[in-house]
C-alpha cells in the first residue's frame, strides 16, 4: 500500500512550518521532493528542495508519463513524479507531498487511501500581511500569489480534503495536524498487518 500524506493551502498559511515541525518529530516521515520549471530560490538545495528543471525538459517528462500529477503554480511548472512516490511511500515509511490543489485532487483519484489536508490562514487580511512580508522578501508578485491564494482558498474549502486546519495559532494548529497524522499512522500500520495476515492466508 502507498502511504501517502497530502498537505496543501495556500502561500502563507504556515504550511511549510507545521510540515518542517511534523518531519523533526517523526523518523517514519520521508519528503516528497517535486520537479520544477521555478527559478531557485536563494538558500534551496537542488535535489532537496526541489529538482529544478528547464520547461523543456519538464515537458519531455509529461510526454513520457514520468508524472504522477503535475500542474501550473504562479505560472511555473511543478509535478510529482511517479518514481518519488514509488520510491518513497511503500515499506515503513509515510511520504508527504506538499502540493496544490489542482495536484491534490489527481492523487486523491489515483491513491484514494491518501490523507489529505488542507491549511488555511484566520482571515484572507492575516493572509495578505504574511504574504507581503515573505513575498517581499523573495522579490516575487506579491498580488499573483495572493489571488491564486485566495482561489486556493476557494477551493480548499469546498473541495474533498479530509481535514482542514484553520492556522490562527502555530501551537495549536500543530496539535491537530500531528493528531492527524498519527491517527494515519497507526490506520496505515495496521492495514498493513491486515494485509499482510491476508496474504499469508
Ligand atoms: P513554492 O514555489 O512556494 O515552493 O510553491 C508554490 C506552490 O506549488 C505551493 O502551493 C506548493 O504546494 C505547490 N507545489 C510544490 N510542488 C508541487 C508539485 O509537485 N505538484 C503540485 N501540483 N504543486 C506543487
Amino acid at each position: 500500500m502507498n502511504k501517502i500524506f497530502v498537505v496543501s493551502g495556500p502561500s502563507g498559511s504556515g504550511k511549510s512550518t507545521l510540515i518542517k515541525m511534523l518531519t523533526k518529530d517523526h523518523n517514519s516521515i520521508l519528503f516528497s521532493v517535486s520537479h520544477t520549471t521555478r527559478k531557485k530560490r536563494e538558500g534551496e538545495i537542488d535535489s532537496e528542495d526541489y529538482y529544478f528543471i528547464t520547461r523543456k525538459n519538464f515537458s519531455d517528462m509529461i510526454k513520457e508519463n514520468l508524472f504522477a500529477e503535475w500542474a501550473e503554480v504562479h505560472g511555473a511548472l511543478y509535478g510529482t513524479s511517479i518514481l518519488e512516490i514509488e520510491d518513497k511511500s511503500t515499506g515503513d515509511y509515510i511520504l508527504i507531498l506538499d502540493i496544490d490543489v489542482q495536484g491534490a485532487e489527481i492523487i486523491k483519484k489515483k491513491f484514494p487511501d491518501s490523507l489529505h489536508v488542507f491549511i488555511m490562514p484566520p482571515r484572507i487580511s492575516e493572509l495578505g500581511k504574511r504574504l507581503m512580508k515573505r513575498e517581499k522578501k523573495l522579490n516575487s508578485d506579491f498580488r499573483k500569489r495572493l489571488i491564486t491564494a485566495e482561489e486556493e482558498i476557494r477551493i480548499g474549502r469546498s473541495g474533498s480534503y479530509d481535514h482542514k486546519i484553520i492556522n490562527d495559532n502555530i501551537d495549536d494548529s500543530y496539535n491537530e495536524f500531528s493528531n492527524i497524522f498519527r491517527k494515519y499512522m497507526r490506520a496505515v500500520s495496521m492495514s498493513d498487518k491486515n494485509n499482510s495476515k491476508g496474504a499469508g492466508g
